[in-house]
C-alpha cells in the first residue's frame, strides 16, 4: 500500500503532526508486530535471552501482528486528507508504546521503518503500568495484546481494546471499522437487563427506554473522534467507513440504538442489526480492518474468517483470569 518505506519516512518528519488536533492511536509492539516466538522466549527463558535474541535479530524485520493492516489503512487515510488539504493538522497519529527495553528496541524501530510504517513516537518504557503515559499523549485508542494494559486504559476512561495473533485476509484500502453495539459503542446496561430478566425482559426493557439514550461504552470516544474523520469526505469518496454490526433484532431493539446514535451526533455508514446471527458471514464481507467486540464467540467467528479483531473487556473488574482459546 505504501509505495516507498523511504518517502513516507521523509514526509513524516516534513509533516509533523500537532499533537493537539491529531487522533492519536496507541500500539504495543505484540498487537502490530508477531512477536509471539520472542515472547515465549521472554516467557521461558528471561529478559536477558529476550533481549540477547532481539539484538542479534536487529536487522531481521518482524512479521505483520494482528494490528498491522489497520494502522497500514490509517496512514492511507493521512496521505488521503493531505491531498485533500495539504495544511490539514487533523490526522491519524500512531505511537508505539512498549515494554521493550530501549536495548532490545531497536529491532522494533528498524521493523517499523522497513515496512514503511509512520511511528511519530516510540515510547520504550519499563514502568509496570505503561498505560499511565496515554493521556500525557491524548490517546484516543490503545491496542494491547495484554489483558492488564487494556483494563488499565479502560479504567483510565481511554478506548482500548486486546489483540490476539491471529492470521488475517488483506483488506482493502479504504479504512473499514466494525463497532458491536452493547457493551462496545452503548453502555452494558440492556446486557444486564439480559441477563436477569431473558429476552423478553430485555425487549419489554427496551419498548420502556426507547426515547431515552443508551448510556456510553468503553469505544463511544474513538467512535466519535473516527466519525469526525468520516466526516470530511462525501460518502462516496470517503477512506473511511464505519459499521456497527449488532446482535440485537432491528424490528425490537433497533429504535433505541439508532436514536442513541442521533443523539451523539455519531454518523454510522451501514448498520447490520443481526437478531442473534452469528456476525462471520457478514464480517467476512465487510472485511474490516479492526472489529470491536465484547463477546467471545463474536471475536471467534470473526476468527474464523481472518477479520483482524480486538476484544473489549467487560469483566476487568475481575481478576481477569478469563483466557480466550483460538
Ligand atoms: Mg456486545
Amino acid at each position: 500500500m505504501m509505495a516507498d518505506p523511504e518517502s513516507t519516512i521523509i514526509n513524516s518528519s516534513v509533516k509533523q503532526k500537532d499533537p493537539k488536533e491529531a487522533l492519536v492511536i496507541a500500539v504495543t509492539t505484540r498487537a502490530i508486530f508477531n512477536l509471539e516466538k520472542e515472547h515465549e522466549i521472554f516467557l521461558t527463558k528471561g529478559k536477558d535471552e529476550y533481549v540477547k535474541h532481539q539484538q542479534a535479530n536487529e536487522n531481521n524485520p518482524l512479521e505483520q501482528g494482528t494490528a498491522f493492516a489497520f494502522i497500514q489503512a490509517v496512514q492511507f487515510v493521512n496521505k488521503r486528507l493531505l491531498e485533500r488539504n495539504p495544511e490539514e493538522k487533523r490526522l491519524f497519529d500512531v505511537i508505539v508504546l512498549s515494554n521493550n527495553s530501549p536495548e532490545s528496541g531497536m529491532r522494533i524501530i528498524n521493523s517499523a521503518k522497513q515496512h514503511g510504517l509512520e511511528i511519530s513516537k516510540f515510547c520504550f518504557v519499563s514502568d509496570e503500568d505503561s498505560t499511565q503515559y496515554l493521556k500525557t499523549h491524548n490517546v484516543k485508542l490503545f491496542l494491547s495484546a495484554d489483558r492488564k494494559d487494556v483494563c488499565n486504559a479502560l479504567q483510565r476512561g481511554i478506548s482500548a481494546a486486546l489483540i490476539f495473533q491471529q492470521e488475517i485476509q488483506a483488506p482493502t484500502n479504504q479504512l473499514r471499522v466494525v463497532f458491536d453495539g452493547d457493551a462496545v459503542l452503548f453502555s452494558d446496561e440492556t446486557d444486564r437487563v439480559f441477563r436477569e430478566k431473558g429476552l423478553e425482559g430485555a425487549i419489554a426493557y427496551e419498548k420502556s427506554m426507547e426515547s431515552v439514550p443508551m448510556g456510553e461504552g468503553p469505544l463511544k470516544t474513538f467512535a466519535l473522534h473516527l466519525g469526525k474523520m468520516r466526516n470530511k469526505f462525501d460518502r462516496e469518496e470517503s477512506p473511511v467507513r464505519t459499521y456497527l454490526v449488532t446482535a440485537r433484532s432491528g424490528r425490537d431493539m433497533g429504535i433505541r440504538a439508532i436514536k442513541t446514535l442521533r443523539e451523539w451526533g455519531l454518523v454510522i455508514d451501514e448498520a447490520f442489526f443481526m437478531d442473534g446471527a452469528p456476525k462471520g458471514p457478514i464480517l467476512s464481507m465487510i472485511q474490516p480492518h479492526i472489529f470491536f467486540d465484547d463477546g467471545l464467540h463474536n471475536i471467534q467467528g470473526a476468527v474464523d474468517v481472518g477479520v483482524p479483531s480486538a476484544l473489549v473487556p467487560c469483566d476487568c473488574s475481575k481478576d481477569g483470569k478469563a483466557h480466550i482459546t483460538m
